[in-house]
């Protein structure tokens, strides 16, 4: 059974999971037809997944609103271990942890996912205003700090900084070949013109060149593309990676995408 189907199983048996994403199951329909020198292209939607560790459901929900409205996928756990497990599985963009929670302190399960060598940034979320508890929450490796009452409007820019962080799913912009992808514009160019590529393309076309030369399994892509609870059909990830081959190939890209039977994609450049 592939890792997040065993996530959401458990989540699903404790009960403790408020939300999961359920937005971005509709998939984005401008992906047919001549896809190369587009004039003037839509600003492609983020796939940035972000957890959510938060105990009260108003302040949940609202926040989850606030992400989802910013386009990201969002998965919401209600306690620790709920928070600690999906951590330890998932490869989150980024976490908003409430301090709080009802079996445990948000800073456990922080320590807890560094103390795996989970880089993820960290937005601490918590209504504790004290001087000692920001401190404690950067000692444990949070990298920002919000406190409650918060603007969404805020909170959503805080996220948007955190990714957009050197190594963060935002801000650079990446080159394969004549390739190049924008990840904050989530805009890509093939010798400079625009390519016209769904949300999910882009998203796997993203990983593919962060790992350039090297595989990408297709368990991770099926992982950064869909929410926990989302029903994927095993087919997903292999007709998302058909369509951008066939648009990299109309475009002359100079780079190709491989299939490594039974594993996953690996994204390179063809010998000259
Ligand atoms: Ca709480």
């Amino acid at each position: 059974m592939p890792v997040r189907r065993r996530v959401a199983l458990a989540v699903r048996h404790n009960t403790a999971i408020i939300m999961t994403s359920q937005f971005d199951l509709a998939q984005s329909p401008r992906a047919s037809g001549g896809s190369c020198s587009v004039e003037a292209q839509e600003s492609e939607a983020l796939i940035v997944r972000v957890l959510i560790v938060e105990d009260e459901q108003r302040i949940a929900e609202i926040v989850t609103a606030a992400l989802r409205k910013a386009e990201f996928t969002v998965d919401v756990v209600a306690t620790a271990a709920d928070g600690a497990a999906a951590l330890a599985t998932i490869p989150y963009d980024v976490a908003i942890l409430d301090l709080g929670l009802p079996d445990g302190d948000g800073l456990d399960v922080l320590a807890a996912a560094r103390a795996k060598g989970r880089s993820v940034p960290v937005l601490i979320l918590t209504a504790r205003d004290a001087i000692e508890d920001r401190v404690l929450g950067l000692d444990a490796g949070a990298d920002d700090y919000l406190v409650k009452p918060f603007a969404t409007a805020e909170l959503v820019a805080r996220v948007k900084a955190l990714l957009r962080r050197p190594g963060g799913a935002l801000g650079a912009v990446l080159k394969a070949g004549n390739v190049t992808l924008d990840t904050m514009g989530r805009n890509v160019t093939v010798d400079d013109e625009n390519i016209l590529l769904s949300r999910r393309e882009v998203a796997v076309l993203e990983h593919l060149m962060r790992r350039l030369g090297r595989v990408a399994p297709r368990d991770v892509l099926e992982e950064k593309l869909y929410g926990i609870e989302e029903e994927v059909d095993s087919n997903a990830v292999p007709v998302h990676v058909h369509h951008l081959r066939r648009k990299l190939i109309e475009c002359n890209a100079t780079v190709e995408i491989h299939t490594v039977r039974g594993i996953g994609y690996l994204l390179a450049e063809p010998k000259l």
